[in-house]
Parts: C-alpha cells; structure tokens; sequence
C-alpha cells in the first residue's frame, strides 16, 4: 500500500484513520493543527506528537507537498504564478493574487481539462487526469505558507525559511504594507485554474470541506468559489447538497447557438438546461450566481448581446462578471475595448438592473489571467 497522503482526509476521516491505526482519537486535534495551523512540511516538525504516533505516521502516511517547478511574478507585483509538480510528473498552475484587501489562491481541479473551450489555454492542452482532494488542498497550502513566509520577512524573522524554499521574489511584499495582517492570510480560494471542478465532484467537494474546517484553514461559505462551465449535474447536486460555496457559472453567450460555437460541451448541456438547473440551484440555497462572460471583440460585445443577457438572467439573483479575454496560443480573437466593456455593463445596470463587473486584468504578462493556465504546451 502506497502511504496515505494526509492532506486527502477531512477532520473526521484523519479521527478514523488513527482508531484503525490503533491510536487514540485524541490525538486528531493536535495533528490538524500541525497539518492547517502550523502548516507542517514533514513529521519531523511534529516534535510534540507522541513518538510512537510519529514513527507510525512516517512510515505508513506522507504530507503531500507538491515541489514549485517554477515560479513567476507579475511586473506589477500584484500576482505570482507557480508551476506546482505532482508525485507522477505531472504538474498544475496555481496563481496568488495579492491585491490590497483581498488575499485569492486560484487553484487547479484538474490537469488539463476536457471541456475544450476555445479560448482557453486548458482546454487547448486536453485532458490528462483528475486531482486527489490532497493535490488541490496542497495548492492552498502552498499560498499559505508562501503568505506566512512574506509576513515573516516582512518582519525581519530569519528562522522561518526552510532551505529547499525557492528565494522569496523581490517584489512579492511591495504592493501592501507589511503591518497589513489581513495581507498575510489566505482568506479567498477559487476554483478557477485548471480544469472542470464539477467533472471531478467527489475530490473537489472533498477538498471544499477541508479548505471549510473550522479548526483549519477555516475559509467560510462565503470565501470559496467554484467556477463551472455548466455541467447540469453537478449544479443540481450542488443544489441538493446545499454546498456552503459560491457558484459562478461560465455563460459566454445567451442563445444556444452562440454557447456552442464558443463552449462545445453546450451541446450536451443546452442552454436552456442550463439556466433551469441555475434557478435550481438559487432556489436551494438562497444563494445569488455569478454568470461569467468572456468579453471578445465583435463576437459576443455587441449591444444585443447585453440585452440578451439581461432578457436571461433578468428574473435571477445574479451578477455577471466580465473577463476581456486574455491571449493564448490557440485562439485568435481578441478583448473586447473598454467602451464596449462599459457599454455591456451600462445596458445590464439602467436596462436590466443587474449588477456586473470587469475583471481586472492582471497577471496577463506572466500568462496567469483567466483562461491562461496550462503546462506542456
Ligand atoms: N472550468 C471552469 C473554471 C476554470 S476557467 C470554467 O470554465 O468556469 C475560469 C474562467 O476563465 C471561466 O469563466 C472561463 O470561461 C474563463 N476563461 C477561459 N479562458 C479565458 C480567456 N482566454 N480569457 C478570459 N477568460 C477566460
Ligand atoms: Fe475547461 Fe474552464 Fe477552460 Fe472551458 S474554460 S476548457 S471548462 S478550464
């Protein structure tokens, strides 16, 4: 039996797992701590375990921790991209975004994905596998101990710095100030890296609970989002699980023909399909979805096309967020020019009353924007 990765267990299941090993469950308080507090790397960091404990565990379990591959920052030192490798050589992107007040990790569900969308740098690269519940919680942990590390520089700590670490990036300090706490906590994860989360349900709502755990990482409901590019489904599971989450749902166009010309799997998922399993989902939870929209020049920014978003989505608890699409090697089109950005929001708000934003776009030089992520290629 290969040893079990720690990082794939919740609170509970971690409880269990010792009783069957033959320890007391006791114990399970102080290992999470070591493993979500302390952020631990290995047992050896775990001197006050019992030694029997943590004899076993190093021989029957790991702490999986994925090794940086590569790390980029952007020139505006707001994001930073690492290239994180997986215990069989493959690897994910996992991006931190460090903007003033708002502390994200965009982690990977999957490597590549299986959705195909045009313009997406993932869905260029293909399908290659699902990740375990542990490899998408190590991609959190590895922003929160990047965060810890800054605040310990930042401090002047010296003690903090494992040698294995790769040099801190000059400029990953400069864009808050360092007696901002708030800057130096993962408070926001979203599913929005690599890959589909609702093709891999199971290992993402595994994940979603132990990213949850209140004697963790402790990010509540509203700290967590999952992007979904509308497997009917998995909304409907969600709805039916009433999963403490956000949901954004990758919209695009607002008619069917113009969903599958830029997202082939509309085809098995029709639009109308598709927004029936949304109000679902809103009437389950009470809960409001954000409806992403890639805004591409001449195809999908017209006028029409945010009257025809806002006919949609008109009588739902919504927000749309608009992402000008960012380049990637196999798509052509181009962002759309912020007048029509502008004017896209203009005839949601005064037409429509629906809230909307643009994203911002940042991190688009070192290719960590939306849609960008990909490895291989
Ligand atoms: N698979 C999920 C989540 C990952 S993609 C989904 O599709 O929703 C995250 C967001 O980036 C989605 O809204 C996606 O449509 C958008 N996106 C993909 N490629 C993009 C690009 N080149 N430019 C801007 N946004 C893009
Ligand atoms: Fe997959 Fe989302 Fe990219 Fe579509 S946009 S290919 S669903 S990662």
């Amino acid at each position: 039996m290969p040893p079990l990765n720690l990082h794939e267990l919740t609170r509970e299941d971690l409880r269990q797992q010792l009783v069957r090993w033959g320890f007391s469950s006791a114990h399970t308080k102080l290992l999470w701590n070591r493993l979500y507090l302390g952020l631990a790397e290995s047992f050896a960091e775990m001197a006050d375990l019992p030694p029997r404990l943590r004899t076993h565990l190093e021989a029957e379990a790991t702490i999986g921790r994925p090794a940086t591959v590569r790390e980029t920052a952007s020139s505006d030192g707001f994001t930073r991209k690492f290239l994180l490798g997986l215990a069989d050589g493959h690897a994910v992107e996992t991006v931190l975004m460090r903007y003033p007040g708002r502390v994200t990790a965009c982690v990977s569900s999957q490597v590549g994905c299986a959705m195909g969308c045009v313009f997406c740098a993932t869905g260029q690269m293909g399908y290659t596998r699902h990740l375990t519940a542990g490899e998408i919680v190590a991609q959190a942990l590895h922003v929160a101990r990047e965060l810890r590390q800054a605040k310990g520089e930042g401090r002047g700590a010296k003690g903090s710095q494992s040698p294995s670490r790769l040099p801190p990036s000059p400029i990953a300090l400069r864009p808050t100030p360092e007696h901002d706490v708030s800057q130096h906590r993962l408070r926001n994860v979203v599913l929005m890296g690599m890959g589909e989360p609702l093709h891999n349900y199971e290992a993402v709502m595994q994940a979603v609970d132990i990213l949850h755990d209140p004697a963790g990482l402790a990010l509540g409901a509203g700290q967590v989002t999952l992007s979904t590019v509308g497997v009917v489904p998995g909304i409907l599971r969600l709805a039916a699980e009433k999963r403490p989450l956000h949901l954004a749902v990758s919209l695009h166009a607002a008619t069917q023909a113009g969903r599958e010309a830029l997202v082939p799997v509309a085809r098995k998922w029709p639009l109308d399909e598709l927004m029936a399993a949304c109000r679902t989902y809103s009437t389950a939870t009470g809960r409001r979805i954000f409806y992403e929209w890639t805004l591409i020049e001449g195809k999908n920014d017209a006028a029409e096309d945010a009257r025809a978003v806002g006919r949609l989505l008109q009588r739902l608890p919504a927000q749309v967020n608009l992402i000008p699409l960012n380049p990637t090697a196999g798509y052509s089109g181009e962002p759309s020019r912020s007048e029509s950005a502008k004017r896209f929001q203009r005839i949601l708000r005064d037409e429509f009353k629906l809230p909307s934003t643009v994203r911002q776009r940042r991190g688009i030089d070192i290719a960590a924007g939306c849609g960008q992520l990909a490895v291989g290629q």
